[in-house]
């Protein structure tokens, strides 16, 4: 995190990412050990990663699908190393940072794939209270079969003769110690830690202070929209913006007409339960307008997005605001390809589909955060569990769950499928499971017989999905007699619908959502 200009500066540990499987999960550990992860991709712009490396106590090199002996990442790596910083090499990293140092790594004789047994030759301070064999979780295909010239072995394992490894300042290891199946991971991460020195200082109610003292400095007298669509981040980003700057802060929701059934009222009546007096601003049929004749599932974004962005400009101007409160988290600021920077206000406006020239000011205050970080701060601060476990719902909400033209008809058809599949499986008790449960309403029509009458109508989809972070999702295994309540229910209560679908694939091929 950078120390200019002010706010939140609280210098990190590096965490750059060659594209392994877990590298976002690196950066989570270190902020469960109250030390600040600062998450890059290996492809940004060479000065500005090394700015980063710079700033740091000390650099993390993920895993990565590569192989060192490709000769990818040779040159940045060097780059790296020059910096003087102590790096910690983890699984790819261990070896990136062995062959630059001039050890060898080669195809191994013995790939080694999860549970393995790694045994010390070193006591080294890394492996405090840490005993002199343990399992580990391993992926490699490649193993550092030479360690450099100067390197101390500090691990092997029967497939790695360097699993672990200590040059100067330096360390590499081979397996991974952020997942859970490792022993001993957070420990060795957390003396690693103490071996570069990094304070404990991430600890989210003292940050979390800090940011509402930094809000109320920036916006001081001003006034302050903040829209929010009922989901945890918005919510919580609000309520901290209310602890700043009390009254002056105007929380807003705007009826898009797409809400699923019992919405906007029943987070109005949350948020009220909380402090929060959210403004209501109907806009449906400004949306259904704009949405008629479109079938293009980005068209629909893209229009949807921007009419969302006018309709909150307008408003905020209305009520006199010069800053809109936004959840952005901090995945969403990593994916965009951005960095979260020292200041809680933002100058360029692009993320979460609002137009670069809105005239309002940007105020993030999650902007550093991870999810799970988010959940956190949202029980610390009395957000209510219904908004901390609500599922996700997409932006443009069910717009995108309506296969082809969103008309009242379809919005009022999915509407009243998806409030049977949700009461059906809540009932069940099976909801926390799940990450998400809902139904599509496709555009094409199947024949149906309904009191002894040719019916011809909609075809309705139900998903049910098990994910951790919506990366990738598996379908729910729903008991067969509550997918045939659910379609008894949705057949015999929607008179336009004859057919019920379950939606058995996975993502990826799949994304969650339909459209
Ligand atoms: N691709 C490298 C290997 O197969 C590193 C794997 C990893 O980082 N998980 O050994």
């Amino acid at each position: 995190m950078d120390n200019a200009g002010g706010g939140l500066t609280v210098k990190h540990v590096l965490i750059i990412d060659f594209g392994g499987q877990y590298s976002h999960l690196i950066a989570r550990r270190i902020r469960e050990l109250e030390v600040y992860g600062e998450f890059v991709s290996h492809t940004i712009d060479t000065d500005n990663l090394l700015e980063y490396v710079r700033e740091s106590y000390g650099v993390i090199l993920s895993g990565g699908p590569a192989s060192v002996w490709e000769g990818k990442h040779d040159d940045i790596i060097k780059l790296i190393i020059k910096e003087d910083k102590p790096i910690l090499g983890i699984c790819y990293g261990h070896q990136l940072l062995a062959r630059a140092l001039g050890g060898i790594v080669q195809r191994s004789h013995k790939p080694e794939f999860g549970p393995t047994t790694v045994f010390l030759k070193v006591r080294d301070r890394i492996f405090k209270g840490i005993p002199n064999s343990f399992i580990v979780w391993m992926s490699h295909n490649d193993a550092v079969i030479e360690p450099p010239p100067g390197a101390e072995v500090l691990a092997y394992s029967h497939g790695s003769p360097v699993a672990a490894m200590r040059y100067g300042i330096h360390y590499g290891i081979q397996w991974h110690p952020e997942v859970a199946h490792t022993s001993y991971g957070m420990k060795l991460l957390s003396n690693w830690l103490d071996i570069i020195g990094a304070p404990r200082v991430w600890k989210l109610d003292i940050v979390v202070d800090k940011i509402i003292e930094d809000i109320r400095g920036v916006i001081g007298d001003s006034i302050a929209v903040a829209a929010i669509s009922g989901g945890i981040d918005s919510t919580t980003a609000t309520l901290i913006a209310y602890k700043s700057i009390g009254s002056k802060l105007k929380p807003v929701i705007i009826d898009h007409g797409l809400h699923p059934q019992g919405e906007p009222a029943r987070s109005i009546k949350l948020l009220e339960s909380i402090g929060l007096k959210p403004i209501l601003v109907d806009a449906s049929d400004m949306f259904i307008e704009a949405l008629k004749g479109i079938t293009d599932p980005e068209e629909k974004r893209r229009i949807f997005g921007k009419l969302y962005a006018e309709v909150l400009e307008e408003e905020a101007l209305k009520l006199g605001a010069e800053y809109l409160v936004q959840g952005t988290i901090y995945p969403d600021i990593i994916e965009s390809g951005g960095r979260p920077g020292a200041s809680i206000i933002k100058t360029h406006h692009n993320v979460a589909g609002l137009p670069r020239n809105i005239r309002l000011k940007i105020v993030e205050p999650l902007k550093w955060f991870y999810k799970d970080e988010v959940r956190r701060i949202a029980r610390k601060l009395g957000v209510p569990e219904e908004i901390i476990k609500r599922q996700p719902i997409p932006g443009p909400a069910l717009a995108v769950r309506i296969e082809g033209e969103v008309t009242r008809e379809k919005i009022d058809i999915v509407r009243r499928a998806d409030a049977i599949v949700r009461e059906e499986i809540e009932n069940s008790g099976i909801q926390e499971r799940l990450w998400q449960y809902f139904a599509i309403l496709l555009n094409s029509k199947a024949t149906g017989v309904k009191g002894d009458n040719r019916a011809y109508g909609y075809v309705v989809v139900v998903r049910a999905v098990i994910s951790v972070d919506a990366m990738t999702a598996s379908i729910a295994r729903l008991q067969w007699d509550l997918l045939e309540r659910i379609a008894s229910r949705i057949t015999s209560e929607i008179p336009q619908v004859t057919r019920v679908l379950y939606d058995i694939t996975s993502k990826p091929p799949a994304t969650i959502e339909w459209e």
